[in-house]
């Protein structure tokens, strides 16, 4: 389908209501954008930081019309926007990123397929539907495994590590008789991931890669400069402009890899990625002169990218559940800035704020 024909952005819609929508609207404020939010939840944090909101469930399509009408360009926050409702808002307004990322990210196998057409490594996978393709899969792939569900995992879950045959009627059970994709144990050393943005013109830039350490699932920090070698970085850098000009992309994607020590050096072998802008990012707020969000809210606007220069190394930490107790000690921190999502309510693993630690560029000379 080709999209209607262009016009000037002064308003984006944004696609789910969470922080990162929050922070898309914020960002785009800056530029003069103003943002509409769509998000079926009435307290959603991003409604406070939006011109206008509209909340309805993703298939009513008389609110969908009338949010295509509110906008000049549509993006989201999440990747599972359903595809019907791309495609109705696609025939009104443009939608960036396109239908093509969805789909790639939406499904894990569709993912994995795509990156290895590429020819970037991953995990040996296999599809997975019930008990005959799951003993197939792992006579191929062998042990340890991990079963994942193709659609709506995130944070772990919808996820079962199999160690051995005792494992594999539990590991099955748990998806619940969804499709799943079984994929060989990446034996990483550490988890990187690379986010580049790209314009309506092709034009991208790719921000410095953050190292990421995650607890119970979810990712606690992210650090610049990674540890990793030079050779590596630079890979990751090119793997991140190769896939987002092999998607179409625009705006902001984000690769998730894990970083391997094999007997030759290093190796990368991506994980999963994602269309939009994405925590590991949050850093370049405070380290960059053009934070991801803007960056993204640049494409989607059809607006020129900026390199992507980062003046200070640094450490962002997730505030998750308690840590947001007493938010008043990040204040006083020095190097610190505190970003708080607004968030009603505490609740155990919820992603309250972060903050973003910086301090003078190691290598500046
Ligand atoms: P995902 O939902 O695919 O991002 O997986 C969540 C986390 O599980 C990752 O960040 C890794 O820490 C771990 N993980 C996922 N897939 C693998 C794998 N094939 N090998 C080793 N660890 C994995």
């Amino acid at each position: 389908m080709s999209e209607p024909l262009p016009r000037p952005v002064r308003t984006v819609g944004i696609l789910g209501g969470g922080q990162l929508g929050r922070m898309l609207a914020m960002a785009g404020a800056r530029l003069g954008l103003k943002s509409v939010i769509f998000c079926p939840d009435l307290d959603s944090p991003a409604f406070e930081v939006a011109s206008a909101h509209v909340v309805a469930s993703y298939d009513d399509e008389a609110a969908l019309a009338r949010f295509a009408a509110m906008v000049d360009v549509v993006t989201y926050e999440f990747e599972n926007v359903p595809a019907a409702t791309a495609a109705f808002l696609a025939a009104r307004v443009p939608v960036r990123p396109g239908v093509r990322s969805l789909e790639v990210a939406q499904d894990r196998l569709a993912e994995k397929t795509f990156l290895a057409e590429l020819g970037i490594a991953t995990a040996p996978f296999r599809a997975v539907d019930d008990a005959a393709d799951l003993a197939a899969a792992v006579a191929a792939i062998g042990y340890p495994a991990i079963l994942k569900t193709r659609r709506l995992g995130y944070d772990g879950k919808g996820q079962v590590k199999i160690a051995d045959p005792d494992d594999l009627d539990h590991a099955l059970a748990a998806m619940k008789g969804a499709p799943a994709i079984l994929e060989g144990w990446v034996p990483f050393r550490r988890e990187i991931s690379v986010l580049t943005a790209r314009g309506l013109d092709g034009a991208a830039i790719t921000f410095d890669v953050p190292e990421n350490e995650h607890r119970q699932h979810i990712l606690k920090f992210s650090r610049v400069p990674a540890d990793l070698s030079p050779a590596s970085h630079d890979a990751a850098m090119a793997l991140g402009a190769r896939v987002a000009a092999a998607l179409d992309h625009v705006g902001v994607v984000a690769v998730e890899l894990f970083l391997v020590e094999t007997s030759e050096g290093e190796r990368l072998v991506a994980n999963e990625l994602a269309p939009r802008v994405h925590n590991s990012g949050h850093w370049t707020e405070s380290a960059c002169l053009v934070s991801q969000f803007e960056a993204h809210m640049r494409a989607v606007a059809g607006l020129p990218l900026a390199p992507p220069v980062r003046h200070s190394d640094v450490e962002m930490e997730n505030l998750i559940g308690d840590d947001a107790r007493d938010p008043e000690r990040y204040l006083a921190e020095p190097g610190a800035s505190l970003h708080l999502y607004g968030k009603s309510e505490i609740r155990a693993g919820r992603k309250m704020g972060h903050v973003n630690r910086i301090r003078p560029r190691r290598d500046a000379v």
